[in-house]
């Protein structure tokens, strides 16, 4: 099943007059939301115990958790004491995700910093390959780990990029975040056909069964020459993208991702509007499969 929801707590979650993760679930269903992405971005800070009550709140309620790991995370670093602390903010993400309950980690995969692209690339390549032998080893094979699409033009992660971190293992999938491909490629994600572009090279890239489970980030984004300036509200119409042409284009490719919203500060209720284009397109399905 299709799953939306808010990356966050959001103004809404505190003008209802709640403050604390443990209440989310509650503030999801009177929203008519399914997930929610608890963010460890400035580093991976939970007591087991509340992680715990956290999780239990998220089961008793049938909805969804996904984490997004540390953005010290670079896997392209030379540095060995870098990369082995790489390795650390991915494993312990999973750890906290594992008492949530949740089986999805999102992580941003790199950055070139002062090396060639390509020769970058290779070393990311090299440990992230790494990382996912112990993966497998250390038994965390029931997670999904999610590769995130860049929006700023100097971070590892435009879609060719994303596509071959994901090739190196099975539990390895796309985040793709619309609105960071719409910065990278200064709002090149307008019509029905630039969406369609993107999710065909995804499945011929990853495969149908990748590409049918992934996961979504998706806001509206200010962007100049270098990708991404800042994340913005669906209020926005300069510089997109609009959600509708791939609401469209999930219902007609039977896709069933996590879609969260990024917004600045409005993540449910901009969610919610996914949710309810997506049902939208779903009911009236026939006249765009003509
Ligand atoms: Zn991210």
């Amino acid at each position: 099943m299709i799953k939306f929801g808010p990356s966050g707590t959001d103004d809404a979650f505190l003008a209802h007059g709640y403050s604390h993760t443990v209440e989310v679930p509650r503030f999801l269903k009177e929203c008519g939301l399914d997930i929610f992405e608890y963010s460890f971005g400035r580093g991976v800070r939970i007591s087991e115990e509340t992680a715990r009550k956290i999780g239990k709140e998220f089961a008793e309620n049938d909805l969804g958790i996904s984490v997004h790991a540390p953005y010290f995370i670079n896997f392209a670093t030379d540095d060995p004491q870098k990369r082995e602390a790489t390795f650390g903010y991915l494993f312990s993400s999973l750890d906290a995700l594992r008492l949530f309950g949740g089986n999805r980690v999102v992580f941003h995969p790199g950055s070139p910093l002062k090396y060639d692209r390509r020769d970058a690339m290779n070393r990311l390549l090299n440990a992230f390959e790494r990382f996912m032998d112990i993966f497998y080893a250390e038994k965390y094979d029931w997670a999904l780990v999610a590769a995130e699409t860049m929006g700023k033009i100097n971070q590892l992660g435009d879609l060719d990029e994303i596509i071959e971190i994901c090739r190196i293992a099975e539990n390895v999938i796309p985040c793709v975040d619309f609105g960071h491909l719409n910065a990278r490629t200064q709002g090149g994600l307008k019509s029905y056909d630039d969406y369609k572009r993107v999710l065909d090279l995804l499945i011929d890239g990853v495969g149908e069964e990748k590409v049918k489970k992934m996961h979504i980030h998706f806001s509206k984004i200010e962007y100049g020459k270098g990708g991404e300036i800042r994340h913005l509200t669906f209020e926005d119409n300069v510089y997109g993208p609009e959600f509708e042409p791939l609401a469209i284009l999930l219902s007609e490719y039977k896709l069933e991702p996590w879609v969260l919203s990024e917004s600045a500060g409005t993540q449910s209720l901009d969610a919610k509007t996914m949710k309810n284009l997506y049902f939208k397109h779903l009911s009236d399905d026939n006249k765009y499969l003509q």
